[in-house]
């Protein structure tokens, strides 16, 4: 018998803030596309028909902060596919791992080897991540060529989508602005954004605080950035994050959101539960949800790398957790849908095919989330914990029409309460 769909996924609830959609809907795939989205399509029109009522059917998870260049980047480096498909997240994009020297092995052996869509935002430094960020003396404005990292977009358009950089006060302190400088100049040239992490990176000497505090960190970088650039770890709790010490936003953040710098959340072992209340009351919000995850940020670790028993974060890292994290401290779950599709697709990705949205004839790309009712607790690094009532949790995903179970170990839930 002649079939006009390859699948129908039936009776979800399919939410697609690009389109405005909010409803029980049937969504048939063919060929890799999505072809159909109505309030019923007939079953028998369909090789296969998976029932997904009582789940949410969106847009294919993305996640802008991935670590996946893996057995390069040290301890950081993650296996694509596990933080990816297998964790219902069909988008990734790589920060920081990949330089213009490694960027074609990356995508030898994680772009074209994987199943997930995978892209990179670029280190500017040559050595890129490579021995997982462990080494300060790489961050040097010398080994940042300009050149070579130009030919390497160039090379690479569809996975190089913009420029990594650590506003750190090491460096600054010890070559002022030479290196944001040399970034600036290759993202102009390109015309892509800038992802800035904040926060100490390492446990620095005394003396460097005395000479460079971390609160000028943000007055350096600031002139650098323009519209469309993105700060991460929204909530760290690190030293020259967002906030002042009184728990406000500090004004120099606000002047960036209005000028159109976004904020992405970097959930992991820095994200601490008191800045994300504060944060909320005065509506600082992220608009993507990076997960960062990495050994430092999961309790899972990777049998095949060697963590040397670091790692200190009792969360539950995944695009999804942030979701979860955000409605935990009442964000609403249609305003955390579009952090994980539509919002990082236009920032990251700048709208490609299939990606952020479930348009017709788009490329299949979907996340089916459980939304699960109950209590559970969640808690950060320093103990301080919230209570949920409602968690979403990868069900499957579908990449380019191809069904991806979402198995990783890396999805935990959080531990229930009474
Ligand atoms: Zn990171």
């Amino acid at each position: 018998m002649h079939h006009n769909y390859d699948l129908i996924l039936k009776g979800g609830r399919v939410i697609d803030p690009a389109a405005r959609l909010d409803g029980i809907r049937d969504l048939a795939i063919k060929a890799g596309r999505i072809v159909a989205i109505e309030t019923h399509l007939d079953p028998s029109l369909a090789t296969e028909v998976i029932d997904v009522r009582q789940q949410l059917v969106i847009p294919g998870m993305i996640d802008p902060h991935a670590h996946i260049f893996r057995f390069i980047t040290g301890v950081l480096g993650m296996d694509a596919d596990w933080v990816g498909v297998q964790s219902g997240v069909t988008t990734l994009v790589e920060q920081g791992g990949v330089s213009a020297a490694t960027l074609p092995g990356f995508v030898e052996y994680v772009v074209k080897a994987k199943a997930n869509r995978v892209h990179a935002f670029l280190a500017p430094y040559a050595a890129g991540g490579v021995g997982g960020f462990s080494y300060p003396d790489q961050f040097t404005p010398g080994t940042i060529d300009i050149e070579a990292t130009l030919k390497a977009f160039e090379a690479h358009p569809k996975v190089a989508k913009g420029m990594k950089f650590w506003a750190e006060q090491a460096s600054l302190l010890k070559f002022g602005d030479a290196s944001i400088r040399k970034v600036r100049t290759i993202v102009d040239e390109v015309q892509v954004p800038m992802y800035v992490h904040m926060g100490e990176l390492w446990r620095l000497p005394a003396e460097v605080h005395a000479q460079f505090p971390a609160e000028r960190v943000m007055e350096t970088i600031l002139p650098f950035m323009r519209p469309g650039d993105v700060f991460a770890h929204a909530y760290t709790d690190r030293l020259g994050g967002f906030f002042n010490a009184d728990g406000s936003v500090r004004s120099l953040v606000r002047q960036a959101i209005a000028s159109g710098i976004h904020i992405d959340l970097g959930y992991g072992a820095a994200t601490n539960f008191n800045l994300v209340r504060q944060g909320l009351e005065q509506d600082f919000l992220p608009q993507t949800l990076g997960a960062d995850i990495h050994a430092y940020n999961t309790a899972i670790k990777d049998p095949h790398i060697d963590t040397g028993g670091r790692g200190r974060f009792n969360g539950h890292p995944g695009v999804a957790a942030g979701m979860n994290l955000l409605m935990a401290f009442g964000v609403p779950l249609e305003q955390v849908i579009p952090m994980a599709t539509c919002n990082p697709a236009r920032i990251f990705l700048r709208e490609q095919d299939g990606v952020g949205t479930l348009a017709i004839g788009a490329a299949a790309d979907i996340t089916v989330l459980d939304d699960l009712r109950g209590r559970w607790r969640l808690t950060d690094t320093a103990n301080d914990e919230v209570i949920t009532e409602r968690l979403v949790h990868p069900s499957f995903c579908i990449k380019n029409g191809q069904y991806h179970a979402a198995n990783s170990t890396l999805l935990s839930l959080p531990e229930e309460v009474e």
